[in-house]
């Protein structure tokens, strides 16, 4: 799934793209092009460490509603 013209978002290479999960599919990530980058192959793992950092922090942010009855449930993220 790479699409011809594309670089990596890391370091501008145009060989060896993988299409990258911004975020994680195992955050609730999707195979959609909103959610995929281009990234070369010898960026994906800082790149995917990256994103999966940041989910992390998304997904245990303080904010996250601890009760068992939340307002505002949120239904892109879904608990792994
Ligand atoms: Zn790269």
């Amino acid at each position: 799934m790479v699409t011809a013209g594309a670089s990596c978002v890391a370091c501008g290479s145009d060989e060896d793209l993988v299409a990258h999960h911004k975020l994680p599919r195992r955050y609730g990530g999707l195979d959609v092009l909103d959610n995929l980058e281009p990234v070369c192959r010898r960026c994906h793992p800082a790149v995917e460490q990256e994103a999966i950092a940041r989910a992390k922090l998304t997904w245990e942010r303080p904010e996250w509603p601890e009760s068992p009855r939340p307002k505002r449930p949120r239904p892109r993220l879904i608990r792994p």
